[in-house]
């Protein structure tokens, strides 16, 4: 009888890994951020490669606590968390569903950067309200709760809001 190896496949991890939301935006888990770059499987083992967000950002310990508590609830054995820094972490890597989440959140989500030129100051970006779409907005100031995020103000609707920023 071979019991050692593992009747799981990178998906139903993938879906597992689902169940970790972004400390700092918990309608986000960590696949659909881009956090979460790969899944390997080998034999009876499972190697989990992670890519911090931002270089410092404290979330990124709890997020490492969360998967490997959550691989020891599903019941593996044998399995690693890896930070992978090969390729920095971007905005890009966040899904469309992502941003459309961030967006009903009351978050503005980050535009793609080639949608969007990097190099301009944030105060001189165009970032849509996430309640009413207007553009009419302007910077309150360039950290907002986490440094990953800027605090806008929608001269249309008269209220503020977060910008998740482009990185
Ligand atoms: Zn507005």
């Amino acid at each position: 009888m071979k019991s050692t190896s593992l009747h799981i496949n990178k998906k139903q991890v993938l879906d597992w890994l689902k169940e970790v939301k972004d400390p700092e935006i918990p309608v986000l888990d960590v696949v659909e951020m881009g956090i979460v770059r790969e899944v390997e499987i080998k034999e009876n083992s499972i190697t989990v490669k992670i890519t911090p967000t931002y270089s410092g950002c404290p979330a990124m310990q709890a997020i490492e606590n969360s998967i490997i508590s959550l691989l020891h609830e599903k019941g593996i054995k044998k399995f690693s968390v890896k930070k992978d820094f090969s390729a920095s972490w971007t905005t890009d890597w966040m899904s469309d569903e992502a941003r459309k989440k961030l967006k009903d959140y009351g978050i503005a989500p980050p535009k793609y950067r080639a949608d969007q030129q990097i190099d301009q100051p944030i105060s001189e970006r165009s970032i849509e309200c996430p309640y009413c779409e207007s553009t009419n907005t302007s910077l309150q100031s360039e950290f907002g709760s986490t440094a990953c995020k800027a605090q806008f103000y929608c001269h249309n609707c008269e209220q503020a809001f977060e910008h998740f920023k482009c990185h």
